[in-house]
C-alpha cells in the first residue's frame, strides 16, 4: 500500500481562510478579534514561532499585539502584563510563548491567564472542560489540529483503535482526551503509550490510527505499523545533515518513507501537523471572541 499524504499546509490554509471570513463578518459588526502574544527572552525558535503567529493573525484580519520582554523580567512583572491583557477589551486571546526562563514559575503564569482568553488551552479550567466534554473548552492547538486533519480528510475515528505515543500536557494527554469524546473526531478506543510502556511496538501494531508525539527522530518504524493504518506524525526533530546549507534537516517521530509504504494515510514533516497548529490558534481566538460577545 502507498499512503495518501495528509497535507497540513493546504488544510491549514483552508482553516485560515474560514477564520478570515468569520473575522471579517465580526468586524462588520464592530468587533475585531485580537490576539496578544507574549515573548520573554531571545530563544530563536520562540522568536520564529511568535513571528509566524503574528503574521498569520494579521493575514486573517485580526488585531495582533506582540509584547516582548528581556529574559531578566521578574515573575511579578510578567504577571502584571498578563493582568493588563486579561482586562484589555481589544484582546480576546492571550498566548505566553513557552518555554519561560527558569526563574519564572510557568504554572503560575499560565494559571493567571483569564481562561476565557486562554487560546493555548493550557489553563486547568480549559483542561477540565475538555475532559468533561464542555464545548466551550478552548482546546490545545496541536491536538485540536490533528482532529481537524482526521475529520476533514474523511478518516473515521468512531470505534477505531487510536494509539497515542507520548503523554505530554501539550500534545499526548489532550490528544487522548479529544479522541475519546463523543461525536465526530472522537468515539475512538484510545491507548496512550509512553516511556514506561511494555512492548510498545506490539501496542502500536494493534492501532488503526497512530499518533506519534515523542520528540525522537524516526522512532516509529514500519515494523511497528500495521498495513493500512493512518499515521499522524506530530514530532519535529532536527537531525544533522552536512549536505544542507543549514547543516540540519527536520524529521518527524516517524520513519516516513518506510511507514508511508505500509500506511493508508500519513502526515509529512514538515508540512503536516506543524501548519495546523497556527491555524488552530486563530480558530481558538475566534472561538474566544464568539464566547465573549
Ligand atoms: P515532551 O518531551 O513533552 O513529551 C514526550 C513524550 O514522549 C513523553 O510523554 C514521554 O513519555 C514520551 N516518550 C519519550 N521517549 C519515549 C520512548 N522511548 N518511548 C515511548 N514514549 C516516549 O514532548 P511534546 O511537547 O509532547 O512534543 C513531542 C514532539 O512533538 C516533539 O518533537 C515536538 O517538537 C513536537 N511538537 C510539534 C508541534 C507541532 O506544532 N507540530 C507542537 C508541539 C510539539
Amino acid at each position: 500500500m502507498s499512503a495518501r499524504i495528509i497535507d497540513g499546509v493546504a488544510l491549514g490554509k483552508v482553516i485560515r481562510q474560514e477564520v478570515a471570513a468569520e473575522a471579517a463578518a465580526l468586524k462588520a459588526r464592530g468587533i475585531t478579534p485580537g490576539l496578544a502574544v507574549v515573548l520573554v527572552g531571545e530563544n530563536p525558535a520562540s522568536k520564529a514561532y511568535v513571528g509566524s503567529k503574528e503574521k498569520a493573525c494579521l493575514e486573517a484580519g485580526m488585531h495582533s499585539v506582540k509584547v516582548t520582554r528581556p529574559a531578566e523580567i521578574t515573575e511579578a512583572e510578567l504577571l502584571a502584563i498578563v493582568d493588563q491583557l486579561n482586562t484589555d477589551p481589544t484582546i480576546h486571546g492571550i498566548l505566553v510563548q513557552l518555554p519561560l526562563p527558569k526563574h519564572i514559575n510557568t504554572e503560575r503564569v499560565l494559571l493567571r491567564i483569564n481562561p476565557a482568553k486562554d487560546v493555548d488551552g493550557f489553563h486547568p479550567v480549559n483542561v477540565g472542560k475538555l475532559v468533561i466534554g464542555d464545548p466551550t473548552a478552548l482546546k490545545p492547538c496541536t491536538p485540536w489540529g490533528v482532529i481537524q486533519m482526521l475529520t476533514r480528510n474523511g478518516i473515521d475515528t468512531k470505534g477505531a483503535h487510536a494509539v497515542v505515543i507520548g503523554r505530554s500536557t501539550i500534545v499526548g494527554k489532550p490528544m487522548a482526551n479529544l479522541l475519546i469524546q463523543q461525536g465526530p473526531g472522537g468515539d475512538a478506543t484510545v491507548t496512550v503509550c509512553h516511556s514506561r510502556t511494555k512492548d510498545l511496538p506490539a501496542v502500536v501494531r494493534s492501532a488503526d490510527i497512530v499518533i506519534a508525539a515523542i520528540g525522537k527522530a524516526e522512532f516509529v518504524t514500519a515494523d511497528m505499523v500495521r498495513d493500512g493504518a493512518v499515521v499522524i506524525d506530530v514530532g519535529i526533530n532536527r537531525v544533522d545533515d552536512a549536505s544542507l546549507p543549514k547543516g540540519y534537516k527536520l524529521v518527524g517521530d516517524v520513519a516516513y518513507a518506510e511507514v508511508a509504504a505500509k500506511a493508508s494515510a500519513i502526515t509529512p514533516v514538515p508540512g503536516g501537523v506543524g501548519p495546523m497548529t497556527i491555524a488552530m490558534l486563530l480558530a481558538n481566538t475566534l472561538q474566544a471572541v464568539k464566547q465573549s460577545s
